[in-house]
């Protein structure tokens, strides 16, 4: 089984794939918890160029590097701890693409992005995907507490509000999969919220 966690910057969904990732390893459940851009050697070192400030990044090159630091997660790790039996939760997965690079910096339409981001995934789409919406100022408040913003989070407000928008609009097209949770709840509250619906997917 594969989970996603999805949300602009400062939603929390790191939090929250860490704490189902601990409960359902309680519960007794081989997890695999990954993050995206990341999760193999060379997709942390593209994740590095992708976050670094001082690199002026051409936008359609900034969507390949993300899809090859994806493309290379499922195969060397998503796919073959599916294989063996793990529910794997992934930090991010193609959703952020479509709503970042898709919506956000407009590079190129969202029905080619579709075509595109199955391609790279080989089909594989999560059972299901946890979108945390937040209004953009408490995401913005939470992102100047955290300190020095990367090269990705320096981009402006209107930026931010395309890509909630783009979250919003793949939610309502594919409701079966992609919930929409409230990030403004306590971390508890989303966890116990995540798990209860979680427990409902799990195999017996
Ligand atoms: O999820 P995380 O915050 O670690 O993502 C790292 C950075 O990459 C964030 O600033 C996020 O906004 C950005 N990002 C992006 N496009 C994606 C995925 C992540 O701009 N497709």
């Amino acid at each position: 089984m594969l989970i996603s966690f999805e949300g602009i910057d400062g939603c929390g969904k790191s939090t929250q794939a860490r704490l189902l990732a601990q409960r359902l390893e309680t519960a007794g459940y081989r997890t695999l918890l990954v993050r995206e851009p990341g999760g193999t050697e060379l997709s942390e070192r593209i994740r590095g160029l992708l976050l670094d400030p001082a690199l002026d990044i051409d936008p359609f090159a900034e969507l390949l590097l993300f899809s090859a630091a994806r493309r290379q997660l499922v195969v060397e790790r998503i796919r073959p701890a599916l294989q063996a039996g793990y529910i794997v939760l992934c930090d991010r997965f193609y959703d952020s693409t479509t709503a970042y690079q898709g919506g956000g910096r407009g590079v190129v339409e969202l029905a080619w992005l579709r075509d595109f981001n199955r391609r790279v995934t080989d089909g594989l789409v999560p059972d299901r995907t946890y979108w945390l919406d937040v209004p953009l100022e408490v995401a913005l408040a939470r992102r100047d507490q955290a300190g020095d913003p990367d090269r990705m989070e320096r981009a402006d407000p209107a930026f931010f509000e395309r890509v909630r928008a783009t979250y919003a609009q793949l939610a309502t097209e594919e409701p079966d999969r992609i919930l929409r949770l409230d990030a403004t709840a306590s971390i508890e509250t989303l966890h116990e919220t995540i798990w209860n619906d979680v427990q409902r997917l799990l195999p017996p």
